[in-house]
């Protein structure tokens, strides 16, 4: 099922739950604003190169929209809306005061030089700026793009606006970042797995895990997990997977990683076919890489107990039908993955109050956050009787709802 459409089903199932009058339904399921734009670049040997560019802006009920921007070959108008609007029902899990968008550029960010990637920004900010800003849209990274990115998009942004430095979230610290932004998804990701695993008596030192994706997400959730006593067992990323039962060294791991642009040929531990990462004998799998990766061809050859989705969509809405009958329990990405974004809130707060934190209140922050929401989250479970995906769904859907009703629609 396509992203959008994975998306929406679980949208409609949760406004069917909360008895969402079907007009509103309709209105919080068609985006605000969709921006495509054409992006031409010289390359570095002098020939042209174009791009298409995408911002899709899916909601402002609970405030600026808020998002990240995403340099992927896979990048397509639908997914990219299915992601802005993953992004309004996770700001309104998190509690934080934003709607949702999203935007990517369909290209190889690999195959790009940093000159070719910084032209590239450069252009698509020119032809996005008017549809951006601190209290309209507030741009992020997302994969394929990092603090640089952020920088090049704040640079040229202020051409045109004055020094903005609140227009993007996730840039580099000494251009007005957050402490602690970087390792944020992470970090959040193991608040939201201890916090799960407590519910059923266990913790982070007595799991096995396995992680899909050794990007931003996955490096720093691997860190933080091992360093709680968690062992990883098995890792992937583009390049390959390697496993180790007695628990891969993973300072050692980002080390290679770093070194080799990847995983593969880790001497730590032996290769693996990453197809059968996610099949991999494990406690918790934590699926940190692309959407749609668990469908119903693999679902049921999961041998995880618990999910926790570090990536966007990561399961198909039919897999998660066999899963839930397997008895596997599903932390879902919108709130699984809210640390980024909560951080990114963070970030923005101290560039308006032009006042830095520190890094220990930026992770206390963080924490108090994420054990709320989970709170929150297990609330609507108990009165939908509904499973944690719908739970969160119910949570920012209906956040979003009240939001909608109570600024009325009066022209
Ligand atoms: N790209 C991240 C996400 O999918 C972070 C977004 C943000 O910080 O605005 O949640």
């Amino acid at each position: 099922m396509n992203a959008l459409a994975a998306t929406s089903r679980n949208f409609k199932q949760a406004a069917k739950l909360l008895g969402l009058d079907s007009k509103l339904e309709k209105s919080l399921l068609i985006p605000f604003r969709e921006i495509k734009v054409e992006c031409t670049i010289p390359k570095d040997d002098g020939t042209l190169a174009s791009f298409v560019g995408f911002r899709v802006q899916h909601d402002n009920a609970r405030g600026p929209m808020k998002g990240g921007i995403r340099y992927h070959h896979e990048v397509d108008p639908d997914e990219v809306n299915a992601l802005a609007q993953l992004m309004t029902w996770k700001t309104a899990v998190a509690n934080i005061p934003y709607g949702g968008a999203k935007g990517g550029i369909g290209c190889s960010p690999g195959e790009l030089s940093i000159s070719e990637l910084e032209r590239l920004t450069r252009v698509f900010t020119q032809k996005l700026h008017d549809c951006i800003g601190i209290h309209t849209d507030v741009p992020a990274p997302d994969m394929g793009t990092n603090s640089q990115t952020m920088a090049w998009i704040l640079d040229e942004y202020s051409k045109f606006h004055g020094y903005s430095p609140a227009v993007v979230t996730g840039k580099p610290v000494d251009l007005g970042g957050s402490l602690g932004r970087d390792a944020a998804t992470g970090r959040g990701v193991l608040f939201a797995t201890e916090a799960l695993l407590a519910e059923y008596g266990k913790s982070t030192s007595d799991q096995r895990f396995v992680i899909q994706g050794f990007g931003n997400v996955g490096s720093w959730a691997a860190q933080l997990i091992s360093e709680a006593g968690g062992k990883v067992i098995a890792v992937s990323d583009v390049t390959g997977a390697v496993k180790n039962c007695n628990g891969l060294d993973i300072p050692k791991l980002v080390e290679h990683s770093m070194e080799n642009r990847g995983v593969k040929g880790f001497s730590g531990g032996d290769a693996l076919d990453p197809k059968l990462l996610l099949t991999e004998d494990c406690d918790v799998l934590v699926p940190a890489a692309l959407g749609g990766v668990i469908k119903r061809e693999n679902a049921n050859d999961i041998r995880a107990k618990f999910i926790i989705e570090a990536a966007n969509h990561p399961t198909d809405p039919e897999a998660d039908e066999i899963l839930s009958k397997k008895g596997v329990l599903i932390l879902p990405d919108i709130f699984a993955n809210s640390g980024g974004v909560t951080v990114s809130y963070f970030e923005w707060v101290q560039n308006i109050q032009g006042f830095m934190w520190d890094e220990e209140k930026v992770n206390f922050e963080l924490k108090t956050y994420m054990t709320r929401g989970f709170k929150d989250v297990k609330e609507m479970c108990k009165t939908h009787n509904c499973n944690l995906r719908m739970g969160a769904f119910t949570l920012g859907v209906n956040r979003v709802a009240r939001a909608t009703v109570l600024r009325g629609w009066e022209a």
